[in-house]
């Protein structure tokens, strides 16, 4: 559990992240919630899994629209 996006109209739990951005996706306008654990919070990681996480949601667009509830950020 270190970094994780998470739908937020999904009923996935953000308990015990600390909340470091939302992105929202331009394909569908679906939110995501950026969520670090207390212990590793980082600021400039998290602005690089931004730019990760909108590149893989617009691949994902490009393949069958579709995203995860919960996708795990890469460090
Ligand atoms: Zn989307």
């Amino acid at each position: 559990m270190r970094a994780v996006a998470i739908k937020k109209s999904s009923s996935e739990k953000t308990t015990g992240f600390q909340e470091m951005g939302t992105l929202r996706c331009d394909g569908c306008g679906e939110e995501f919630f950026i969520g670090h654990s207390p212990q590793s919070v980082d600021k400039g990681v998290a602005e690089k899994q931004a730019k990760w996480l909108e590149k893989v949601l617009a691949e994902e667009h490009e393949r069958d629209g579709k995203h995860a509830d919960r996708i795990e950020l890469p460090d």
